[in-house]
């Protein structure tokens, strides 16, 4: 084919479930010749949709689909300022979408272009919650009976309004109460209580949501250790990366970060100074396959794996981008799973499915997955602002989520 040529860029919204999905298709001067990327920034929707068709769309048609390199590099820099989850998600949904091109083109599934498999399915974590220790635990076991090895464990609300009974001052403003220091009273005899009803052959993680003040994440690593956990997730905000070290010095607890990163500044010195045991970044938040894949190798060469970002807000196309980097690249660690509902699945044809604990993408070229635009058409975006990103002390500071 010694002609081919970007023809369209086209952004889809639509929302399926609660999270509204930002979905890009890249077609081709070929027939036919088509490609699927995610651009997911489910709150701020709106704002990638704008950047595709009014920026990294016009910028992308008519280059060669081919070059993907080049075409990442020089959608980053176009517009001089780069970085930043606006830009990356729309960078990333025609980086998807050419790497689903490139494995169309060559025959092959995209692993088949990195390597091939070196494991035969990537194993998931599941999300369990209850309001007591006791319903965590049923919840868990539900999962591991149906063939689920890694549990994510949550008491009460998943961000924090764990325990309820706040009673914020007079006048304080509307938000997600949440008490940081009950929290720290309540996870370990929590995990402690799993382990006994449990045992010893499950692996278990708790997701803090950088919702803990330095020092407190530090005690809560050291409180955890003797759990076992598989790893503690996002327990220190981006802006307290430096506290890192402390957690390292005291305990031996995996840490698992990043699902808030978009800049490799935000990444490197963590895996180069090996002060945490996966990345956990969302694709497209990074850019795209292209950058996963260049730290996923980098990790590699540092002892780090990578765990990526999986929940509802994440599309079925970067669902599927996860699964195939998942078992092409050797330092993976684990994927988080969120279960699509009916009308997902039916929008996305050959979404990866999960069944006894492991996720493995088809064999179909490409990302092997194909959207329904008609169907996606009857699932319009709601504008709702988010309210569980408005986190609020007993007090009523605000905190970051
Ligand atoms: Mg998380």
């Amino acid at each position: 084919m010694p002609s081919l040529k970007i023809e369209s860029v086209q952004t889809f919204l639509t929302q399926p479930r609660g999270a509204r999905l930002v979905v890009v298709k890249v077609t081709t001067s070929e027939p036919g010749l088509y490609g699927l990327g995610c651009a997911t920034f489910t709150q701020r929707h709106l704002a990638v949709q704008a950047a595709i068709d009014h920026h990294i769309g016009p910028f992308v048609v008519g280059l060669d689909p081919r070059n993907i390199e080049d075409i990442w590099q020089g959608a980053m820099v176009n517009g001089y300022w780069r970085n930043g989850p606006v830009l990356n998600n729309a960078i990333s949904g025609v980086d998807m979408a050419l790497w689903d091109i490139k494995g169309k083109l060559a025959g092959m599934p995209c692993y088949q272009l990195w390597g091939g498999k070196c494991r035969a399915a990537a194993a998931v974590y599941v999300h369990c919650g209850g309001t007591s220790p006791e319903a965590v635990a049923d919840d868990a076991r539900a999962r591991i009976e149906q063939g689920f090895t890694h549990i994510r464990c949550q008491l009460g609300g998943y961000v924090g309004v764990e325990t309820g009974g706040i009673v914020p001052p007079p006048g304080a403003p509307e938000g997600a109460y949440f008490d940081p220091r009950e929290r720290l009273r309540r996870l370990p005899p929590l995990f402690d209580y799993l382990r006994s009803e449990l045992g010893d052959h499950v692996e278990l993680l708790n997701d803090v949501h950088e919702r803990l003040a330095p020092t407190d994440a530090v005690w809560l690593a050291k409180a955890l250790e003797p759990y076992r956990l598989f790893f503690l997730e996002d327990i220190l905000a981006p802006e307290d990366l430096e506290w890192f070290e402390n957690i390292r010095n005291v305990c031996a607890t995996p840490i698992a970060m990043g699902e808030l990163f978009n800049h490799p500044r935000e990444i490197t010195p963590l895996v180069a100074r090996r002060l945490i045991d996966f990345v956990r970044v969302h694709i497209s938040q990074i850019g795209g396959i292209t950058p996963a894949l260049k730290l996923a190798h980098l990790c590699e060469a540092f002892g780090v794996r990578f765990a990526w970002h999986g929940p509802g807000d994440v599309s079925p196309v970067g669902v599927a981008a996860a699964a195939h980097i998942d078992v092409a690249c050797r330092n993976f660690g684990v994927q988080e799973w969120s279960f699509p509902n009916q009308a997902t699945t039916d929008m996305f044809p050959g979404m990866p499915e999960a069944s006894n604990g492991y996720v493995c993408p088809n064999d179909q070229p490409g990302l092997g997955i194909d959207f329904d635009e008609q169907l996606a058409a009857k699932f319009p975006c709601d504008r709702a602002n988010p309210t569980w990103t408005v986190a609020r002390l007993p007090d009523g500071t605000l905190w970051r989520p």
